[in-house]
């Protein structure tokens, strides 16, 4: 049996999202900038992919701007909004230490140039503090930048009252909430955002298309030069078979919402306490009451995480670490550390993330060989303890 738990790392493609592309690869070969009949179809397909996307997040399709992932989304996000606010002399971005790449390293890009930037602490829960924010913030600040659900633990940000103070110091909000849409209900309005970042290959979508909701008004600097798609904020001839698949994707995720969001708390909460009783010295990492439904954090004590994630794949178990291994050494996840955890903890954590294909069945399996790896890993290994 395989079974794959990676689901925050990427999803396979939902059959309708697969058969609408595939549709969109053989019959909506035009160019969505023509004139033309041809183009013409293709533009009514995005046009109604950007819908659907916008009803994913309570948001105006016209205010949806398609891009080549949440990678892209997060960089026009908050260099686009950074370059533009430039003239009125605000120099200082706020963001947090548990963000993604995308946000960490375009915030590293800014300071580079002259930026001032700062990144917010965090406790154990993994849950940005409001307090720090209002300590943080000053009427220099261009804009704050908060994830609204974690990759790493899933936790979900009190964006809503972090936007409320951003706002109430002039600043623009950013929210990457690539891992939150198609999994919780997510309203632009409701969070009270300006800008929101998406991935499709989240929700069931394909790799390498993601949007960026940019509230009516919210001036971006383009990151390329060229055509004037994307109302003149994207360049490029648009991803047709890509946005369809997203916007079939994001369809699918919304109708679906409930049900699943249930039904994998119910299996993630299984396999938590399943792991947590069956494996001695073990705990779930973050806030467990704030949290997408489908993700949990374990760390092992004296496990050596990547040992871990090889041993669980040659059973047939797919999870992931949240750290990066480079040039071999070992780099502790940098969310874990962001939220104070030592090395050890950090270094000794499993991301296990649940999806469309998990089952009671494979929970069970994953709970049922734990122990048994997790006993022969300790008796090997050199890691020490907390
Ligand atoms: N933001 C978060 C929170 C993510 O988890 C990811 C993907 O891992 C991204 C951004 C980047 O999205 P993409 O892979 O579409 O570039």
């Amino acid at each position: 049996m395989r079974i794959y738990l990676d689901h925050n790392a990427t999803t396979p493609v939902d059959p309708v999202a697969a058969e609408a592309m595939k549709r969109a690869l053989q019959d909506l070969f035009g160019n969505a900038s023509s004139l033309h009949y041809y183009g013409q179809q293709a533009k009514a397909a995005i046009d109604a992919a950007r819908s659907a996307v916008a009803l994913l997040v309570g948001a105006e399709p016209s205010e949806v701007i398609f891009t080549s992932g949440g990678t892209e989304a997060d960089s026009l996000a908050i260099r686009g909004a950074a370059e533009a606010l430039e003239p009125t002399g605000r120099r200082h971005l706020i963001t947090s230490g548990i963000e993604h790449e995308a946000v960490l390293n375009t915030f590293k890009a800014l300071a580079k140039r002259g930026w001032r930037t700062t990144v917010l602490p965090l406790d154990a829960s993994g849950v940005v503090s409001p307090d720090r924010l209002r300590d943080a913030i000053t009427d220099d600040t261009a804009l704050v930048a908060i994830m609204h659900a974690n990759n790493e633990i899933g936790t979900i940000q009190p964006v809503a009252e972090l936007a409320a103070i951003a706002h109430s110091h002039g600043a623009l909000f950013h929210t990457d909430a690539v891992q939150s849409a198609g999994k919780i209900p997510v309203s632009v309005r409701g969070l009270g955002v300006d800008l929101l970042a998406l991935s499709a290959h989240k929700f069931y979508g394909p790799k390498g298309i993601g949007a960026l909701w940019s509230k009516r008004g919210v001036r971006l600097s383009p990151l390329l030069s060229g055509g004037k798609q994307e109302r003149n904020r994207r360049a490029g001839t648009e991803n047709v078979p890509g946005i369809i698949g997203m916007g079939a994707a994001a369809q699918r995720a919304l109708m679906k919402m409930d049900v699943e969001g249930a039904r994998l708390a119910a299996l993630r909460d299984r396999l938590e306490m399943g792991i947590v009783s069956a494996v001695p010295n073990t705990d779930v990492n973050g806030s467990r009451d704030a949290r997408v439904p489908n993700t949990t954090n374990i760390s092992f004590d004296r496990i050596e995480a990547e040992s871990l994630l090889i041993a669980l794949d040659l059973e047939g178990v797919a999870v992931s670490t949240g750290s990066a291994c480079s040039s071999g050494t070992l780099e502790p996840s940098h969310v874990l550390k962001a939220m104070g955890l030592s090395s050890h903890r950090a270094q000794n954590s499993i991301r296990f993330s649940l999806g469309a294909s998990s089952t009671d069945e494979q929970i069970d399996r994953v709970i049922e060989i734990l122990p048994r790896i997790v006993t022969k890993l300790r008796s090997l290994s050199a890691v020490g303890s907390r």
